[in-house]
């Protein structure tokens, strides 16, 4: 599998687009969250109507918005151009316990017609329970320690396994679910722990390097980053002192290779 970034960033796309990767597998194609930013990505690749699944961990805005624009008429209108007649829906997989609950409250908000969402995508549930089979992909899943529901997606092909922690504090619970994983990507929105970090769930680059030390990861990517490259660099640096495997930072455009 080849694990593509298209956006990093956190709450805002300042300096790149929010929360979006690909996932290419031999049989497909797989986009992990759609932040702000992230439609544009898939479009340029002319990806936006060929992938396999969307998958969201969670319903934050800075890992949904980008549904709005997608579900456009105009979005349909000029992918059946691009594609000379109707497209089937993409499948969306959204967590059944917030997910569908945010997209009806962003249609009552943005006074959309009701079937926005349900029309534009093949709208399907999950959480921790379910086993997801995708473009010959299995994805299973753990809950993270976020204020919302939020779920870590496991990916493997029967080759290899990544992992994406999506957002979350530290937690056993993470460190189980991406026990020797070729790749886990895992947040790192701090770089010293406070008392909002526990407040809102998130983690500093060194404690994603806890995470994957002790999962025994092989490989560690940082992301869901602020606009600050001097302190990315100082996660990262904390990470490698962490974690003895190979750590990146994500930017646009990186694939890695599980
Ligand atoms: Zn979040
Ligand atoms: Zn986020």
């Amino acid at each position: 599998m080849r694990f593509e970034v298209l956006g990093h960033t956190v709450g805002a796309p300042l300096g790149g687009a929010c929360a979006g990767y690909l996932v290419h597998g031999d049989g497909g194609t797989i986009l992990l969250d759609c932040g702000p930013g992230t439609l544009e990505r898939v479009w340029r690749r002319g990806l936006a109507g060929r992938l396999s699944a969307i998958v969201l961990s969670h319903a934050h805005a800075d890992h949904v918005l980008d549904l709005v624009p997608w579900s456009t008429s105009v979005t349909s209108g000029e992918l059946e151009h691009r594609a000379g007649g109707p497209l089937p829906p993409t499948p969306l997989y959204v967590p059944r316990d917030h997910g569908p609950q945010v997209l009806d409250a962003l249609v009552v908000a943005l006074g959309l017609r009701e079937d926005r969402f349900s029309g534009a995508f093949d709208l399907r549930e999950y959480d921790d329970r379910d086993r997801l089979s995708i473009a010959g992909m299995e994805l299973t899943f753990a809950r993270t320690a976020h204020p919302v529901p939020c779920f870590a997606p496991r990916i493997d092909d029967g080759r290899a396994t990544i992992v994406y922690g999506a957002d979350g504090a530290r937690s056993p619970a993470l460190v189980a679910h991406a026990r020797d994983a070729d790749l886990l990507v895992v947040e790192a929105t701090y770089l010293d722990p406070d008392p909002g970090q526990h407040r809102y769930g998130h983690m500093t680059g060194e404690e994603a390097g806890q995470v994957a030390s002790q999962a025994g990861a092989k490989r560690l990517l940082l992301t869901h980053l602020l606009p600050r490259p001097d302190e990315n660099l100082e996660n990262l640096r904390r990470a490698r002192a962490a974690f003895s495997g190979t750590v990146d930072l994500a930017r646009e455009g990186l694939v890695v290779v599980a």
